[in-house]
């Protein structure tokens, strides 16, 4: 196992720790993982990993995300390999460029433009630079507790934050319209935006799907003053559905932001909006040294071509609601209890009276020993390429992690 001492990747973190601080940065040394949780990794396919112990997984982190058709998908790659022959980072963008804006527009309802960065905080901040250009205005409501990214105006940490990075934030409780309209109020005719996730997936707490009165509420504080609804959609983008994770709730965003498995795992994030904002999105000054790049573009546009094909989400809710299934009667039969709460496809899963997720840490731990790779605290995530082997094994693993727990 990873954790001991003697392991690869534990020299690699005896190393890391003298030339990287803290040895790891943000979610990968901050959400709370186990000590038994490896840090690096060799290599993945389809639905599994390796540590670089050479441990084999089943992993339900999926890279946090971004893969969404299974690692090393033959024709994501194949895609991506020949575009890296041609080039990736020139003066300027590839073709693939416009086929992939016309691709996202074409999918996307809202959409009738894309930027296009490189991580999901490029497109959340880009957003808001957009709503702000656009109306005029400064006050954003955003829900607390939710997260956004890691620059100065969302991370989580206070470390390096002045209180005029977000001092024109205004909390809300998600779901909540009384404390929206609240929010609203205070924000008064300044509101330039409300920002909110798909749906509600903040750390170590369960998960909810907004109410379609909530996010018709959202839409209509928006029509009414002007301001801009703003879709964070870089964690459940393309997991809930094909266009957009707000079309079932019939509510379109003005600008939304994507990244994570829109390119599958290749580094791309993209904002998309309507033609009220197309204005403001020309007026930014918005771009990176890398955000043209054309291999994550053309895996993209592989992603994308899978995504036709194949329904991928049904497979994600198939899977996911055997291993939803799996791991509530294996607890009960185990005599714990779980709360398994948001889409079956981003599961959280947790236990009862267990505050600080200590045994959800243990489980965790006792996963690792039986080949599955799973978060105490986080959502997890599905993906095409998991097969109904690879959650009958994640079933069987938690029967003999919960006896171990027990
Ligand atoms: N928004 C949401 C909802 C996210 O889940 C994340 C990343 N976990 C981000 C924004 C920021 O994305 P990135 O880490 O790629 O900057």
């Amino acid at each position: 196992m990873a954790a001991l001492r003697n392991s690869i990747d534990a020299a690699l973190r005896a190393r890391a720790s003298r030339v990287v601080p803290g040895g790891m940065w943000g979610h990968q040394r901050a959400s709370g993982l186990s000590d038994a949780h490896p840090q690096f990794f060799d290599r993945g396919l389809a639905g599994r990993i390796w540590d670089v112990d050479g441990n084999e997984y089943v992993d339900l982190m999926c890279g946090w995300g971004p893969n969404l058709l299974g690692y090393g998908h033959p024709q994501v790659e194949a895609a991506a390999r020949e575009q890296a022959m041609r080039g990736d980072a020139l003066d300027g963008p590839a073709a693939v460029m416009v086929e992939l804006a016309e691709r996202l527009v074409a999918r996307i309802p809202h959409a009738d433009w894309v930027l296009f960065q490189k991580n999901g905080t490029d497109a959340t901040t880009l957003c808001v630079t957009i709503a702000r250009a656009a109306t005029g205005r400064r006050k954003l409501l955003v829900a607390r507790g939710a997260y956004h990214g890691a620059a100065p105006w969302c991370t989580p940490s206070p470390a390096g934050i002045v209180a005029e990075d977000r001092a024109h934030l205004i909390g809300f409780e998600y779901n909540d319209i009384a404390s929206l309209d609240q929010a609203a109020e205070a924000a008064g005719s300044d509101l330039a935006g409300v920002l909110v996730s798909a749906f509600r997936h903040d750390l170590a707490r369960d998960q909810e799907m907004p109410t379609a009165a909530f996010a018709r509420r959202c839409r209509a504080i928006c029509d009414a003053s002007g301001a801009a609804l703003i879709l964070d959609d870089v964690r459940a983008g393309f997991r809930l559905h094909p266009g957009g994770s707000w079309e079932p709730l019939g509510i379109r965003p003005d600008l939304a932001a994507w990244s994570k498995a829109i390119a599958n795992g290749h580094a791309l994030a993209a904002t998309t909006g309507g033609d009220r904002f197309r204005d403001a999105a020309t007026k930014v000054y918005a771009t990176g040294s890398f955000w043209c790049a054309a291999v994550p573009m053309a895996a993209a546009l592989a992603t994308l071509d899978v995504l036709d094909r194949q329904d991928v989400i049904a497979h994600m809710v198939a899977l996911g609601s055997a291993l939803r299934d799996g791991f509530a009667e294996r607890a009960t039969r185990h005599g714990f209890a779980l709360r398994q709460t948001g889409p079956v496809q981003m599961p959280m899963v947790l236990f009862d009276d267990d505050p600080q997720q200590a045994r959800g840490r243990d489980f965790c731990a006792a996963l690792l020993r039986h080949g599955v790779y799973m978060h105490p605290r986080h959502n997890l995530f599905l993906c095409a390429g998991h097969t109904k082997r690879d959650i009958a094994q994640v079933i069987d693993a938690a029967d003999r992690a919960f006896a171990d727990l027990a």
